[in-house]
């Protein structure tokens, strides 16, 4: 299934303000928040899609990077699209004035379905690293390995925390919900809050005797090798999200992402201009005169390339799909050869003859094509 435009889902033009938007998003929550409309699963999924909408164009490089990329270039690293990862307590935080309360039953979006009576799920935090890449791995997409120093599910306890299965007993305060709940008035009119349990912290139980190997978090810091698939066609600044490859949660919750954020090294002879590349080539004004076979730098090694004889300084050389692929896969750039015509500075006496003879001939005289085709080039650059 094809996500739909953020702009389209809180129906707002691609220009609104922050105003609008967050005015745009209140209005979608309110429409389908769970409370009003319980057990309908259009409305919870409208919901979350508004909710995600909101998480990127209410930020402004993630509302920039989505305006440039489209959903691609908000994450998914094998290029499978984006999983909104944010949790509901965010959602809520938003929106402290129009509901009062904290929903901190519902959690994540496993807390839903179970009609908010479920106990919260704790959230590792992501993980943020940093993946240098040259121009070819970005031409050809790469798989890089990584090692983090991460909390991952302490194997001593399964995540549990506890020393052991009967050291853990349901909250007595909140009979294993993870929630209290109580009746509030609001503009909405009555409406049923929840709110985090103060004696569990939400989770549903007490741990009576806590695993030593981990001091009862159910988590530890460990080095880890993460694999990540790193599509073609990504750019210095954007970043991948993988998906529960960030820190584990304490206690057995759900794991973080890990962000990838995409460095990309200079190449010592192409420039990146998007999707194109760029080469200056000089060429020797004889090979500009009489026409040859230049080498070219691409990304996978050398090509030639035929120059016609009469090459004037200033022209570009298409080289059609030697740039990079589009990362949202759809085109390839191409490979943009600049000519520039190097002039000797030093003659010997015969080379010096040699040109005073050339000098006598009409043909090295610019003629009236000749100026206008080098007026128009000029003219190009101002535009
Ligand atoms: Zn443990
Ligand atoms: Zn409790």
């Amino acid at each position: 299934m094809s996500k739909r435009d953020y702009y389209e889902v809180l129906g707002v033009a691609k220009n609104a303000s922050d105003d609008e938007i967050k005015k745009a998003y209140r209005k979608k929550a309110i429409q389908f928040h769970p409370d009003k409309n319980p057990g309908n699963k259009e409305a919870e999924e409208k919901f979350k899609e508004a909710a995600e909408a909101y998480e990127v164009l209410s930020d402004a490089q993630k509302r920039q990077r989505y305006d440039q990329f489209g959903h691609a270039g908000m994450g998914g690293a094998a290029g499978g699209g984006t999983q909104w990862s944010g949790n509901m307590d965010d959602i809520f935080s938003h929106f402290g004035d129009i509901f009062g309360g904290h929903f901190g039953g519902f959690g994540g979006f496993g807390g839903f379905g179970g009609g908010g009576n479920s106990p919260r799920y704790n959230r590792g935090a992501d993980l943020r690293v940093k993946v240098h890449l040259n121009l070819q791995e970005i031409a050809n997409g790469v798989e890089k390995k990584i090692k983090v120093n991460k909390y991952v599910a302490c194997s001593h306890c399964g995540g549990s925390g506890a020393a052991d299965p009967s050291s853990v007993s349901t909250c007595s305060t909140c009979h294993g919900s993870g929630h209290v709940t109580r009746v509030q008035q609001t503009i909405l009119g009555a409406m049923q809050t929840q709110s985090v349990c103060p004696s569990c912290n939400g989770d549903g139980k007490t741990i009576t005797k806590k695993c030593p190997h981990c001091n009862g978090e159910g988590i530890v810091r460990q080095d880890e090798v993460i694999s990540i698939n790193i599509p073609a066609g990504v750019g210095e600044g954007m970043q991948l999200s993988v998906s529960g490859k960030g820190n584990a949660a304490r206690r057995g919750g759900v794991t973080g992402d890990l962000l990838v954020l995409i460095e990309e090294e200079q190449h010592p002879e192409l420039i990146r201009d998007e999707n194109d590349l760029v080469y200056n080539l000089l060429l020797p004004v004889t090979v500009a005169i009489l026409g040859g076979t230049v080498e070219v730098p691409t990304v996978d090694g050398r090509v030639k390339v035929k120059v016609d004889a009469g090459t004037q300084p200033g022209k570009v050389l298409r080289l059609r799909g030697k740039g990079l692929p589009n990362v949202n896969r759809y085109g390839h750039g191409d490979l943009l050869v600049h000519i520039g015509v190097y002039i000797p500075e030093h003659l010997t006496k015969d080379e010096q003859k040699l040109i005073e003879k050339l000098n006598e001939s009409p043909n090295v005289k610019p003629n009236g094509s000749a100026s206008k085709s080098f007026f128009q080039n000029f003219r190009r650059m101002f535009e």
